[in-house]
């Protein structure tokens, strides 16, 4: 059984501690590749190709990908629809697919007949399971993929999995208790509610479970919730991001500053305005491409705003990281012609610290939008309009937008305001 010392060390793949240089040949490569084979058996891909004016042979960088549009989730609703079942997506003809799933729309996904994808298993890895574990698996199992993806992950590792499946907490303590599992998988607040039963059931959940390692997704993780688990429950958590659609798109490793890309996609960050790459720090939407040919999905959409960073992780591993996710792209509202969204409202305040609170409104005045940033201050302000005048600065700066300032006194919004109040009335 793997120590402690083991599970913080070591790499998945030999591709994670590559030069930036060495994983961006092997991505155009890679990315050359499954364009070319697309564009011959995927309809809708060629279709995507043609529509923006595109050969499969003007694609030869990741760079290149910014000339394509991004297909988002609800999307595939309207090409099911007139190409049912998988709306020309499927790489492979129906017969030689192994599985198929249903996400809610029904929307319907091939699934390949040998999982060979390593991007959730590098994720496990980096986030400390290793050969020889015993993994309950705790995500659903039924209709969409997630669970099935992880179970054959699981076995990239050698480890031996339990589908549990979602629901029914006490069998599921029981089940960690009596096979002394080592691996969880499962939503955060799933295992919080186990560590609760656990205790209810008058167990000591460290002493009487063997949990060494938790992989937790589909849902957002706080580091209070991160802290509680690890202390009383004795094992380490790290959580993983993606879509049940591509796959994963990011994992935390040991560090837990930001989750790597992992290789065998490609993570893209777009301005969703331009569908242009964004540099570090900047927000946009999370895109992936794969290079899955039974299912190549080739600029697709999460819907979830985030940034990435380049900055070196002592874990050793190259690739950039994504940061924490910032909100959704439907949460973005068009003002004098230029999206903003919650996430940047956010970036905005936090150059200010005395603002607790703060909310932008947006009306209409005559056929001019007008945009009101409403800062609530914690103190009160010796110079207000001095104080306005950096704010304005800072809103037009990062909105991009030019913005009035109106400074409340502390308490003034309600908790559950909208961060942007569209109060704009169209005839
Ligand atoms: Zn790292």
């Amino acid at each position: 059984m793997a120590t402690r010392k083991d599970r913080l060390s070591g790499y998945f793949s030999k591709f994670e501690t590559l030069t930036a240089t060495e994983q961006r040949k092997i991505h155009n490569r890679k990315l050359r590749h499954i364009i070319a084979y697309a564009y011959e058996k995927a309809p809708a891909i060629k279709k995507k190709l043609d529509r923006a004016k595109v050969k499969p042979g003007d694609l030869v960088s990741v760079k290149d990908l910014e000339r394509l549009p991004i297909t988002e989730k609800a999307d595939l609703v309207g090409l099911q629809k007139k190409n049912p079942p998988f709306g020309g997506l499927n790489g492979v003809t129906p017969d030689a697919l192994g599985r198929i799933f249903i996400s809610p729309g029904p929307i319907y996904e091939p699934g390949e007949r040998f999982y060979e994808d390593n991007r959730w298993a590098q994720g496990l890895f980096a986030g400390g399971f290793r050969a020889g574990d015993l993994c309950q698996i705790t995500f659903n199992f039924h209709l969409v993929p997630f669970g099935f993806m992880l179970d054959s992950s699981l076995k990239l590792l050698d480890c031996r999995t339990i589908p549990a499946g979602v629901g029914s907490t006490e069998l599921q303590v029981r089940i960690m208790k009596d096979l002394k599992v080592t691996g969880f998988l499962g939503t955060p607040s799933f295992l919080f509610s186990a560590l609760q039963k656990a205790k209810e059931m008058g167990f000591n959940p460290k002493k009487d479970l063997a949990l060494k390692t938790a992989f937790v997704a589909a849902e957002m993780l706080t580091e209070s919730l991160r802290d509680t688990l690890e202390s009383e429950l004795g094992l380490m958590v790290r959580q993983s991001y993606g879509t049940a659609d591509i796959g994963c798109l990011g994992f935390e490793c040991i560090q837990k500053n930001g989750m790597h890309f992992p290789d065998d996609c490609i993570v893209e960050i777009v301005d969703p305005r331009t569908g242009r790459q964004c540099g570090p720090g900047e927000i946009g939407e999370v895109v992936g491409t794969c290079f899955n040919k039974v299912y190549p999905l080739i600029r697709f959409g999460s819907g979830d705003l985030s940034y990435l960073s380049d900055e070196p992780c002592l874990c050793g591993r190259t690739s950039p990281r994504l940061m924490k996710i910032v909100g959704r792209v439907d949460q973005m509202t068009k003002v004098k012609g230029m999206f903003i969204h919650p996430g940047l409202v956010d970036t905005v305040a936090a150059k200010f610290n005395e603002i607790c609170a703060c909310q932008v409104v947006v009306t209409r005045e005559g056929h001019q939008d007008k945009m009101t940033f409403r800062a609530e201050l914690s103190q009160s302000c010796p110079d207000p309009k001095k104080w306005s005048e950096a704010l304005k600065k800072v809103i037009q700066e990062i909105l991009r937008v030019r913005g009035e300032v109106q400074i409340l006194p502390k308490g003034s919004l309600p908790k559950e305001a909208k961060k942007i109040e569209d109060q704009r009335v169209w005839e």
